[in-house]
């Protein structure tokens, strides 16, 4: 039986979570509800979504993505929003069929319209093929034909915003390495909102969730899945700096929302440094770019023809 400190704070069931700020033990049906409002919370908070919005959640298959897909499923009908998912498929052998598979599954069985975009198509070959003498890239290479593919996918279902699965560690990671970087205007650069006429806004929904949270919520919902990590991601600085993080998190909690709030404070106190580049076209492939040549065609190495 439960001691009476290991209960739900609402309703005295068996706890399942403790969280903090506020305080509190809840049990499982009452954590589902607390992750939800929390979500919808910032939603309405940061106005992230207007209705008739068509939302296209980023859905890798992992597990931010599909708790992406399952909050925005049971919130946006009240939003008044449509839900769409897209599915980027850069062709990393050992890893991306099975998360394929997840994803598709679980759109299948949720009833929700998905697309995938593979590099292949788009580019010409697979990551694993275009990463062949430069593997310590990986994630930079991927990163930028990554947001390609999906500003392509966006388009191809119509979408109005796309969602990712961004969390908390996520974000408090960013923050840290901008900082290890010395990388001020990345740090007061906010990607989320997109520019007006030029990209479709980005939106975070699950930047309130803790990992933490998020991989309770697939466990008490029935949707966790341990799945293969991707062989490029221990190449990046992130990669340490998850690991710091998360030790740091552990010996002082509130760490990383701590972390957050320096750079909203950051944010408020400073302007962007000068004025926003003006974009022009890339003459090699027409997206738009601030330079000359966009950075999927200089990463390619594509000549004009
Ligand atoms: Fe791409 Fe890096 Fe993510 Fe792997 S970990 S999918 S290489 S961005």
């Amino acid at each position: 039986m439960a001691s009476a400190e290991n209960r739900c704070s609402l309703c005295g069931e068996p706890a399942v979570a403790r969280l903090v700020e506020p305080e509190r033990r809840l049990c499982a049906a009452h954590f589902i509800e607390d992750v939800e409002a929390r979500v919808i919370a910032a939603i309405r908070r940061e106005r992230m979504v207007f209705p008739g919005d068509r939302i296209a959640v980023g859905l890798s298959g992992g597990k931010d993505s599909t708790a992406l897909l399952l909050v925005l499923h049971r919130l946006l009908p009240a939003l008044g929003a449509d839900l769409v998912a897209v599915t980027i498929d850069e062709g990393i052998a050992g890893y991306r069929e099975e998360t394929l598979r997840a994803a598709e599954a679980l759109t299948a069985e949720l009833g929700v319209e998905h697309a995938i975009v593979t590099f292949a198509d788009l580019f010409g070959d697979d990551l694993d093929g275009l990463l062949v003498g430069r593997e310590a890239q990986g994630c930079a290479v991927c990163g930028v034909l990554r947001r390609r593919a999906l500003a392509e996918g966006v388009k191809r279902v119509g979408a109005t915003r796309l969602a990712t699965g961004h969390n908390l560690d996520d974000e408090a990671q960013s923050v840290l390495m901008n900082i290890l970087r010395g990388d001020l205007p990345r740090l007061l650069q906010d990607t989320s909102t997109g520019s007006p006429g030029h990209f479709v806004p980005r939106i975070k929904p699950l930047a309130v969730l803790s990992e933490k949270d998020i991989v309770t919520y697939l466990l008490l919902r029935g949707y966790f899945r341990d799945l293969p990590e991707c062989p490029y991601a221990g190449t990046a600085l992130r990669s340490e700096v998850r690991t710091m993080l998360a030790e740091l998190e552990h010996r002082h909690p509130g760490t990383m929302v701590r972390l957050m709030r320096f750079r909203d404070g950051i944010r408020e106190s400073f302007s962007l440094p000068g004025p926003a580049k003006a974009l022009s076209t890339c003459r090699i492939c027409g997206e738009l770019t601030s330079g000359e040549v966009c950075r999927v065609c200089a990463l390619l190495g594509r000549e004009e023809r």
